[in-house]
């Protein structure tokens, strides 16, 4: 268990690390060079320096054993300084999941013990050239070697595509067909026939290491495969999903944030037509304000599914995939933005921006892609919504009008309209049987994201107005400053729902033109439109947050 106290010591160490040995200057050179700096990814992940592995590791094999919170906080940093880099830690987080979840108790005192004793550094190889987002696919095969009736080892054949450290890892789980199914292997380097590609030449995340393999009749003993049991390998991959999307969440988040970081003092000093840009209503309510708002809403889900899982809930898998699609999605934009924000400059090397956006644009693929997390969450939601005979959102809703009722403030009567809205929809949607359009079924789960973080949003800036917001929560904003945000994203996250779940049920024959304003009326666009009441002074509130003039404002109201 990490206390508040040491996770913090471990943020400002990777901070102290970061400003010494990763200076602009020198990420820059790297992302020119597409080289990965595997000295500083061996000096993190070193138990004698800065040991970030350990925090994931449990205390009995001699890490931190850091929760899922804790993780989520380091990656989050980690994408601050660079995302390449944080990839190449990542590898050996996700590496070892299949260990932690599904191994021996032998298997798992090895490995998870050299991980921190050793630091040694993984590669997770579950990809490959026919099988991305459909592992099902999965081509490589895992022979059984037989001795006098026993297994005694499996021969391994078949590539992987992708890879993050496949050119430089020490050890790598492989995902391989068995006679019983998929299953994961432990491969260590050198192994005969067993060989990487020169890394590839990538759009962003250049200083990881990313490498294709390829595995010929590679044999490994039996007690190589996890678990010892074959055709356990979905299962096991399924069971951390919801815990490894949202660290690639946290990715997305700091990524965001590190570009909106470079945007927000750039604009205090560049001065056009007479004045900061940073005083201009049109250029900070349109590139910096709404994107602090998407990846606030996005912690704020992350943060809370964090929590879940570390209170035992389980994987929660739905939950990672709303994180990580709204979080990814959310740095991207903001990544965008920011480019945009700081004009000529930003779209140069010198300006870090430009980088930080070719980075931050591997999220939205890597650990499942944006596609697949709309069908993963639209998928469960429906289920939800048959299940309660259109309910759920309804039901939902209720709770968020109730907590509008002890915090009038925090934009929960918004995210109730929303969820109003999305119940509508998914109703009529059930009605005239509209997923049966694969692109309304993604949709749906865009907008159920967009819904489910307004709630979430709203809760946390309850609980930051109640003081009792987790102590290792991100705290960057009072509780003023976070109603005022959840307000402006429950706004735009309502009329999405509505405005964008009107077109999809109108656009695919859902509503004749005579029942279409009933439905607008039914699924509350009205008074989601009456609730922008007041949205460009919440604006103005928290571009005054973001530049410091909040406290002079409320000085010259007094
Ligand atoms: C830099 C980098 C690092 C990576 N690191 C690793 C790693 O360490 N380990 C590892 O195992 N993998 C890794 N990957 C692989 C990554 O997880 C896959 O690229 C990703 O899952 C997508 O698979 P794909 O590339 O085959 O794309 P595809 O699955 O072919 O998808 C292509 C497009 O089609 C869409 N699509 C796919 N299926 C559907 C569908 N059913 N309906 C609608 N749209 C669909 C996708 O959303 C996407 O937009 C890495 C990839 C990159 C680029």
């Amino acid at each position: 268990m990490i206390t508040n106290k040491t996770l913090k010591l471990s943020l400002k160490s990777l901070r102290e690390f970061a400003k010494k040995r990763l200076p602009d200057e020198t990420l820059i050179d790297l992302d020119n060079k597409d080289e990965c700096p595997l000295d500083i990814v061996r000096h993190m992940c070193s138990p004698d320096k800065l040991g970030i592995q350990l925090l994931f590791v449990p205390e009995e094999f001699g890490g931190m054993g850091g929760q899922t919170f804790d993780v989520y906080c380091i990656c989050e940093e980690m994408a601050r300084i660079d995302l390449g880099i944080a990839t190449s830690v990542l590898a050996t987080f996700l590496g070892s999941d299949p260990i932690t979840v599904g191994a021996t108790p032998e298997q798992k005192k090895v490995w998870l013990t050299r991980i921190a004793e050793e630091g040694i550094l993984f590669a997770y190889g579950a990809t490959e050239p026919e099988a991305g987002s459909d592992l099902g696919a999965l081509r490589t095969t895992a022979e059984r070697v037989i001795d006098n009736g026993k297994i005694v080892g499996y021969k391994i054949s078949g590539n992987k595509q992708w890879i993050s450290n496949g050119g430089v890892a020490d050890a790598y789980t492989v995902l391989a067909n068995t006679p019983a199914g998929p299953s994961w292997f432990i491969v260590e380097k050198g192994a005969k026939g067993f060989t990487h590609d020169e890394p590839e030449d990538k759009h962003g995340i250049r200083l990881s290491n990313t490498a294709a393999l390829a595995l010929d009749n590679v044999y490994v003993d039996a007690d190589r495969l996890v678990g010892g049991v074959e055709g356990q390998g979905l299962l096991q991959a399924q069971a951390v999903f919801g815990y490894t999307r949202l660290m690639v969440a946290a990715f997305g988040l700091g990524a965001g944030w590190s570009a909106l970081d470079r945007a927000i003092p750039y604009s205090t000093k560049r001065i056009q037509a007479g004045g900061p840009l940073s005083e201009k209503q049109g250029y900070t309510h349109k590139l910096i304000v709404p994107n602090v708002a998407r990846l606030e809403a996005a912690r704020s889900y992350i943060e809370e599914t964090a929590e879940r899982i570390d209170a035992g809930e389980g994987s929660l898998n739905t939950e990672g995939a709303i994180a990580k699609y709204m979080a990814t999605e959310a740095g991207n934009l903001a990544a965008d933005a920011s480019i945009q924000a700081l004009g000529g400059y930003g779209y140069t090397h010198e300006y870090m921006v430009e980088k930080i956006k070719r980075d931050v644009r591997i999220t939205t693929i890597y650990e499942g892609t944006s596609e697949i997390m709309e069908m993963t969450i639209s998928r469960d939601r429906w289920q939800n919504h048959l299940k309660t005979r259109g309910q759920y959102y309804h039901e939902l809703a209720k709770k968020f009008e109730a907590l509008h009722a002890k915090h009038p403030n925090v934009g929960a009567d918004i995210a109730a309209l929303a969820m109003h809205a999305l119940a509508d929809v998914m109703e009529k949607a059930r009605e005239t049987r509209l997923t049966r359009h694969q692109h309304v079924l993604l949709r749906l789960g865009e907008l159920i994201a967009y819904a489910e973080c307004a709630g979430s949003l709203a809760r946390r800036a309850a609980l930051m107005e109640e003081n009792k917001l987790n102590e290792k929560a991100n705290k960057r904003f009072d509780a003023a400053g976070l109603a005022a945000i959840s307000r402006i994203f429950a706004r735009e996250a309502a009329l999405k729902v509505a405005a964008e779940g009107l077109r999809w049920v109108i656009g695919t024959g859902g509503l004749t033109d005579a029942e279409i304003p009933a439905f607008e009326t039914k699924a509350g666009l009205p008074a989601i439109h009456r609730a922008q009441a007041g949205l460009i002074s919440d604006l103005d509130y928290v571009a005054d947050v973001l530049y410091g003039r909040a406290a002079k404002r409320v000085e010259a109201a007094a």
